[in-house]
C-alpha cells in the first residue's frame, strides 16, 4: 500500500501485463471489486514506482501484504522472502489443487505467501468454484509472467 501516484498509463500497462488477474491469488479482476496496483518493494524501502517494482493485486492480497516482504514457512518454520512476481514465476512457486480450488505453496517461498496473503481465504476458493463451473478458472497464463 502506498500513497505514490501511479499514472492512469502505468496502470494500465501492469493491468495488462497481469492478464487483469490478481498477480498472487490469481482472480479475475473482472469479477472480484477493486484491485490496487501493488508496490512489489515498498515505498517505504526506498523503491520507486517503476514498472519493474509493482505487480497487480486484489485488495485483499495486498492489505495481508503491506509492506511485509517475508513470512514464515509453515513446513520448516524459516523465514523466507513473499513471492516476488516480478523476479519469480508463479508456477514455480505454486500450483493448483487436483479441483483448482486452492493454491498449493511447492516451495518455501509458496507456502510462505499462501499464509501470509490468506490465497485460499473462503471467498477466493467460492469465486474460483463459481469461475470453474463456467470454464473461467484457472485463468490462461499470461507468457511475459
Ligand atoms: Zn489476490
Amino acid at each position: 500500500m502506498s500513497s505514490v501516484r501511479i499514472s492512469a498509463q502505468i496502470r494500465m500497462f501492469v493491468a495488462d501485463r497481469a492478464n487483469h488477474c490478481c498477480e498472487y491469488c490469481k482472480l479475475p479482476n473482472r469479477y472480484f471489486g477493486a484491485f490496487t496496483i501493488d508496490h512489489v518493494i515498498p515505498t517505504s524501502k526506498g523503491r520507486d514506482s517503476n514498472p519493474q517494482n509493482l505487480a497487480f493485486c486484489c485488495s485483499n492480497c495486498n492489505a495481508h501484504k503491506a509492506t511485509r516482504q517475508n513470512a514464515i514457512d509453515p513446513f520448516t518454520g524459516d523465514r523466507v522472502n513473499i513471492f516476488n512476481p516480478r523476479q519469480q514465476i508463479w508456477h514455480n512457486e505454486f500450483n493448483w489443487s487436483v479441483d483448482r480450488l486452492t493454491i498449493i505453496g511447492v516451495s518455501a517461498i509458496g507456502r510462505a505467501t499462501v499464509v501470509a496473503l490468506d490465497m485460499n481465504r473462503e471467498t477466493a476458493i467460492n469465486l474460483r468454484e463459481l469461475l470453474y463451473q463456467f470454464g473461467q478458472h484457472p485463468p490462461l497464463e499470461n507468457e511475459k509472467q
